[in-house]
């Protein structure tokens, strides 16, 4: 095959990794010093769909608009394709007699296969492909533990990991793109990602600013009023006190390697150094789910310990419903899931919350509930997502023993003593002291009279009991473990 000559372009692919700077593969192309073509590519096989749901496409619409914008101000242009990528590429590099074929890794291991398949097919065109893992901290292969194997438990994992971690330098964004002649394409308007049916999709824009810059604002933002407390505050959903990078970082419109340093520089300055390790940990939790990921497969299916695979779920698709429209019962499950749906977000702790009344209480499969998670986060992430549901019902690496149970009362009055949380997204039980708020069904006739709550009426009550589905739950537990055959 002979080599191509040097104007021959070269085309950056763009998929999770929506930003200019820190861009490996955006920057070697640049270095390549031949015209590019930008694409992204809305995916038609679902198995390598890289918008998990409806909420995480509005997303993925006001940030393909944000680096479409970027690119255009430097001299590029970014064209949108629909179409299966594996017929796409090859077909681009044949029409453009492209050189090189830039990307960077998106690190969900369905992917991998056929990322190879298409840099295979390149290789057979004449075309070179170039891949840059760029998604998390660490280096998946390479971190083992010393008998060889992938660490399990994520407390040795970040302590082998921070031993050599050294994220290189963020590299810059790219000042001018010698652009290809335009490519022709879709319109973002084409792609009906906004739907207008839903009420979220007129309330998000308040609360988002989808986009590098908006990353970038918002983490520091984040330094600025949050990261000396972040210890203190970082479990109150009643409080601004996390990052809320999560959309940013999933998208990649900030890399966790960006993070990292501007985190390390001004903990350096302010002195915040226990806050930041205590954040970056969280980063840290994030790498976690991709190297589970990358030793063990697609979690989304497949329970992390098969001993789950025997376990008693329950079909109860009423209190499902009521579960999923914040109409349970339970005040603290209640906001967490109206906030979810008026905000395309939710705090971490109250995540892990709804998660364990609807896993544990309720009794349904875990897979239910990432489901909902994926069609309704704006930050929906299939690897986190799915290690996250999975943590949080016991089959999962390093899970919380599925055991013990999240009285989602107590964990009210302890992250939201004095209720504002639940007063903002719950207004039925506003009345309420704060000693009630948390668990109406137990508060006495007079207070609930004062309220104005007729519980049945005004506001449900639970439709899981906290005992009962406690008392359901371990005894579940119990059927699995008795069908357990020891190793
Ligand atoms: C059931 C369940 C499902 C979840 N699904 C997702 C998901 O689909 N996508 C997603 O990004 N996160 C998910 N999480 C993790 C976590 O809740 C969110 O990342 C976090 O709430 C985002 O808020 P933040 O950016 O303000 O976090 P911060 O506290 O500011 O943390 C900084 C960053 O660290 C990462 N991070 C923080 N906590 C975790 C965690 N427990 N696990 C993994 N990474 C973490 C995120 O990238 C986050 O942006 C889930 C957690 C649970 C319990």
């Amino acid at each position: 095959m002979a080599t191509p000559p040097a104007t021959a372009p070269a085309l950056v692919w763009f998929r999770r990794d929506l930003r200019l700077a820190d861009n490996p593969a955006l920057y070697a192309a640049v270095q390549s010093g031949r015209p590019l073509i930008c694409v992204y590519i809305r995916e038609a096989d679902p198995a390598f769909q890289l918008s998990p749901g409806a909420a995480a496409d509005w997303w993925l619409h006001h940030s393909l608009a944000a680096l479409s914008q970027a690119l255009d101000v430097r001299g590029g242009h970014l064209t949108l394709l629909s179409g299966r990528s594996e017929s796409l590429i090859p077909e681009l590099v044949r029409r453009h007699g492209i050189a090189e074929v830039f990307w960077n890794r998106v690190d969900w291991p369905w992917m991998d296969a056929r990322d190879r398949r298409i840099a295979d097919m390149l290789k057979s065109n004449g075309a070179r492909a170039r891949a840059f893992r760029i998604a998390t901290l660490i280096d998946p292969p390479a971190l083992l533990n010393g008998s060889g194997t992938p660490y399990k438990v994520f407390s040795a994992f970040w302590r082998a990991a921070l031993k050599d971690l050294d994220p290189r330098t963020p590299l810059p964004a790219p000042d001018r793109l010698a652009a290809s002649p335009e490519t022709a394409g879709d319109t973002l308007d084409d792609w009906c990602l906004t739907p207008r049916n839903p009420d979220w999709a007129v309330r998000f824009p308040d609360r988002w600013a989808p986009g590098e810059a908006g990353a970038h604002k918002r983490l520091e933002r984040f330094l600025a009023d949050s990261l000396s407390d972040y210890r203190n505050h970082r479990d109150r959903p009643d409080r601004f006190g996390t990052s809320r990078l999560s959309p940013h970082l999933g998208w990649g419109e900030i890399s966790a390697r960006t993070v990292w340093h501007r985190v390390q520089l001004h903990a350096e300055r302010g002195g915040h150094f226990q806050d930041a390790d205590k954040f970056l940990a969280e980063i840290g939790w994030r790498d976690f789910a991709y190297y589970l990921g990358h030793h063990f497969g697609d979690l989304r299916h497949t329970n992390f310990n098969r001993d789950f695979d025997r376990f008693p779920w329950r079909d109860d698709p009423e209190a499902l419903a009521a579960w999923t429209t914040g109409r349970t019962g339970v005040p603290m499950v209640d906001a967490a899931m109206r906030e979810l749906w008026a905000t395309g977000w939710m705090h971490n702790r109250v995540r892990m919350i709804v998660a364990s009344y609807l896993v544990k209480h309720i009794g349904c499969h875990w897979r239910e509930g990432m489901a909902w998670f994926e069609d309704t986060l704006v930050d929906a992430d299939p690897l986190v997502n799915a290690a996250s549901w999975q943590w949080v019902a016991g089959s999962g690496a390093d899970a919380a023993p599925y055991f013990r149970i999240f009285n989602p009362a107590a964990q009210g009055k302890k992250f939201d003593p004095e209720g504002h949380y639940v007063r903002r997204w719950v207004p039925e039980v506003n009345g309420l002291a704060p000693r009630d708020i948390h668990a109406p069904w137990a508060a006495p006739a007079g207070e609930l009279a004062m309220a104005g709550i007729q519980l049945g009426t005004s506001y449900p009550r639970p439709v899981a009991d906290l005992k009962t589905g406690r008392e359901r739950a371990l005894e579940a537990y119990r059927t699995m473990k008795a069908e357990t055959v020891p190793d």
